[in-house]
């Protein structure tokens, strides 16, 4: 845990967040708008409807054309609002976050606050230059006394859909890239997080221009009625499932889709590695972030039979370094975040022909939302441990004869939004390069591409479509726009009819 503290702190610095505060709200009164939030926060207001998403879709559209939110200096005025709400407001994002997850401190402080943070310190360093209409070249002979330049223009009115794991980071993140390319933009939280839904809300409206981002807390009833609207983009973070509904209700007034799904995301482990290393690596991946509730976290594991008893006496090792004897009472893990999910694992762990492959932990606490770091070694294939997304703390282990089979056992499967290779062998990382399909991968490590600021982030396949972090989150909310200027001088009769003086 030492390890994976100080790698938390190293990064924690580099984004430019180092201290915990205490609350000081601060409200920016010059932005407060004369329009009444139409909110619904779930089971204390009325609940928001198609009439109020309209009328704030309407408002939003309209302050869209009034051309403030194209001006580079409200951009940026917006992005420190947001930097100084998460400077000022830590402990309670903190605690919000706690009270949804049971998230340590320390992965709320880096997951959630330093990540948004570091987003938009990064725009406010790249965003003049990223404005900037990109010259092309006009090298035809018939664009002659012609110049030619690529407009980044922001799409309009957005809407971002979030979920629960990481409520504030996925909220805001994109949030921050629809501001940035100069968009208004509602925001709707996951109900599921609700302390940290509740927080963002109140805070986004303290802090930032309300007449062009808004938050609209609620869950299936709310998200409906926003998705009836016509939006110039959706940018929907979830499961497969509500992506479809997303998309279908996206399709009717054709406005496009980012999808940032889940899937399977698997880890190949050769018998060549440093052991010690790769378990840490693993372990971190898997059970020190939200207790195995991330996208990108390792879903399940392939090496040979041979080294499989290795490795799993490996991660039993790490396991015990980084949350101790019994995992059930360490306060390193998040807890699983309701009861409906304990029980979607519980079954995992209970089907007939799973149950008795649990070779590690097993243990569970339903009072305490807990489940044991739980390693399960050859569950079958059809099992649904195998089928479905797990999104939580059980690791299944499968074994192949030749870990050059593995490429082929995860290309069975759906292409997954993360793939990982544990491999000192230079061939064998190529071909897993080449020939796994994933939206990113990291080798030799767990989740880190996702750090790299000018690497795309998102799914492919049914992982998801679109993707965003660094320049990629401004791209994705901006319509680039073909822009041709012609001078009247350099006319070509050729172009025109009549067409007598064609050769052929
Ligand atoms: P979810 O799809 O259940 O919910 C996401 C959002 O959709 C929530 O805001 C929810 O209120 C809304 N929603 C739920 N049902 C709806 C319906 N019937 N109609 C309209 N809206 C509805 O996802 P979740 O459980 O919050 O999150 C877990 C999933 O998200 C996992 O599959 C995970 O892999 C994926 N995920 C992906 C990423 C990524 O960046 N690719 C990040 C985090 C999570």
């Amino acid at each position: 845990m030492a390890t994976i503290s100080l790698w938390l702190l190293r990064r924690c610095r580099a984004s430019g967040v180092l201290t915990y505060k205490t609350n000081n709200v601060r409200r920016c009164s010059q932005f407060s708008s004369s329009y009444q939030l139409s909110t619904a926060t779930v089971g204390e207001k009325q609940a928001f409807d198609v009439d109020q998403a309209a009328s704030l879709v309407k408002d939003l559209r309209n302050n869209f054309h009034s051309g403030k939110t194209k001006s580079y200096e409200w951009r940026v005025v917006q992005l420190q609002r947001i930097m100084r709400m998460l400077e000022e407001n830590q402990k309670k994002i903190v605690e919000a976050l706690y009270k949804d997850l049971a998230k340590p401190e320390p992965e709320s402080f880096f997951w959630e606050i330093s990540i948004t943070n570091a987003s938009c310190k990064l725009i406010l360093e790249q965003l003049k230059g990223w404005m900037m209409p990109e010259k092309v070249q006009t090298n035809s002979a018939t664009m002659s006394l012609s110049s030619a330049e690529i407009v980044s223009e922001p799409l309009g009115v957005v809407l971002v859909i979030s979920p629960w794991n990481f409520p504030l980071l996925l909220s805001l993140d994109p949030v921050i890239g629809a501001i940035a390319a100069g968009n208004t933009v509602v925001v709707k939280p996951s109900e599921i997080s609700s302390a940290t839904s509740s927080v963002l809300s109140n805070l986004l409206e303290e802090y930032v221009d309300n007449s062009a981002i808004r938050v609209v807390e609620g869950s299936v009833a709310e998200t409906s009625a926003l998705l009836e609207q016509k939006w110039d983009k959706i940018f929907f973070t979830g499961g497969e499932r509500v992506g479809r509904i997303v998309m279908a209700a996206a399709a009717k007034h054709l406005t496009p889709v980012v999808l940032e799904l889940g899937g399977k995301c698997p880890a190949i482990v050769d018998s060549n590695v440093d052991l010690q290393v790769a378990a840490r690596r693993i372990t971190a991946g898997k059970w020190a972030c939200n207790n195995g509730q991330i996208c990108i976290g390792v879903d399940y594991i392939i090496t040979t039979k041979e080294f499989a008893p290795k490795l799993i006496e490996a991660l039993r090792n790490e396991l015990e370094a980084c949350f101790g004897k019994d995992p059930m009472e360490s306060k390193d893990r998040s807890r699983i975040v309701n009861s409906s999910h304990f029980k979607r694992l519980a079954n995992l762990m209970d089907e007939d022909k799973v149950s008795d492959k649990i070779v590690l932990g097993g243990q569970r606490d339903e009072s305490q939302l807990q489940i044991a770091p739980t390693i399960l070694l050859n569950v079958p294939e059809d099992s649904l441990i195998m089928q479905e997304e797990i999104f939580g703390p059980l690791l299944p282990i499968l074994t192949v004869e030749n870990l050059e089979d593995s490429i082929e056992v995860i290309n069975r499967k759906p292409k997954p939004l993360a793939a990982y290779l544990f491999s000192d062998d230079e061939q064998l990382k190529t071909k897993f390069v080449q020939n796994v399909s994933a939206g990113g991968m990291t080798i030799n490590d767990t989740r880190r591409h996702v750090f790299v600021s000018g690497l795309p982030f998102g799914g492919v396949g049914k992982s998801g479509m679109g993707s965003y972090h660094g320049k990629f989150s401004f791209d994705i909310f901006c319509h680039k726009k073909a822009v041709l200027y012609r001078s009247f001088a350099g006319d070509d009769k050729m172009s025109y009819p009549p067409y007598h003086t064609y050769k052929g």
